[in-house]
């Protein structure tokens, strides 16, 4: 994998495409399938859907794994736009959501900063946020689109393949999404919720041994995201506990906790 590669895209299809948009798709998109691997499998080659896929662009065909790409000069930002509400949350709770891939370039189109990929477990309701409809003058008046707010994502759901200009080691791409294996495997989207809720909490927990209290100190955040649970902080043991058995934390007894 060879970021500044993006160059030879670049040159190979500037003059072939007026529009930007156009172009950058076809760069990313053109890169992507040449130097991407599966992160879920032993797979090093990615392919592309022939037909005009609603929503995912490529697969791996050993296991199966959809990838959607999109890619936004400069830094992500917070707030990533993706598609029609409803569709949206209908795919969530179908199960049906691709693997988010997202590709951040630079202004001339030379190199990439960051591609980071999403597991589509994580992509759960408490991750999307409604926009507004469209006004009355726009031509698709009434269309309400959404974001996906990548604050939302636990650290343990964003899976750099590059960051910040330096591509990381395959292996260590692999290894990071064996850790979640776990996770993935959660059918309910509640249960999933509610661990990658917590798992939010603890990666804005600053520290890598922490307590109890640090957890709680989050309560009040937990409850707004499930108002329906009424014993908040016996589901924030039980989610830690899961957390331990699957090899994300270990417990150090009396209350403290550490980051695996
Ligand atoms: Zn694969």
């Amino acid at each position: 994998m060879v970021t500044d590669a993006l160059d030879d895209y670049y040159q190979k299809y500037k003059g072939l495409y007026k529009s930007k948009s156009q172009l950058i798709r076809v760069i990313s998109e053109n890169w992507f399938k040449d130097h991407m691997y599966c992160p879920f499998c032993t797979e090093d080659r990615i392919i592309t859907f022939n037909n005009n896929h609603p929503v995912a662009d490529f697969f791996c065909d050993q296991c199966n794994e959809q990838f959607q790409l999109k890619s936004k000069k400069l830094k992500f930002g917070n707030a990533i736009t993706d598609g029609e509400y409803n569709k949206m949350m209908e795919a969530i709770y179908s199960n049906s959501v691709p693997n988010l891939i997202l590709m951040s370039y630079s202004s001339s189109y030379d190199f990439i900063y960051d591609l980071l990929i999403i597991p589509k477990e994580f992509i759960l309701p408490g991750i999307i946020q409604k926009r507004k409809p469209l006004s009355l003058k726009a031509k698709r008046s009434g269309w309400t689109g959404c974001n996906i707010i990548l604050k939302n994502i636990p650290d343990a759901g964003k899976v750099f393949a590059i960051k910040g200009k330096n591509v990381i080691d395959k292996k260590e791409v692999r290894e990071k999404v064996a850790k979640i294996a776990f996770y993935r495997k959660m059918k309910e989207i509640e249960g999933r919720g509610w661990i990658s809720d917590v798992l939010n909490v603890i990666s804005n927990i600053k520290k890598d041994v922490f307590e109890l209290d640090d957890v709680y100190n989050y309560a009040t955040f937990l409850k707004n995201l499930h108002p329906n649970n009424n014993n908040i902080e016996a589901k924030i043991r039980q989610q830690l506990q899961i957390l331990r058995d699957n090899g994300i934390i270990e417990f150090l007894g009396r209350g403290r906790y550490k980051k695996i």
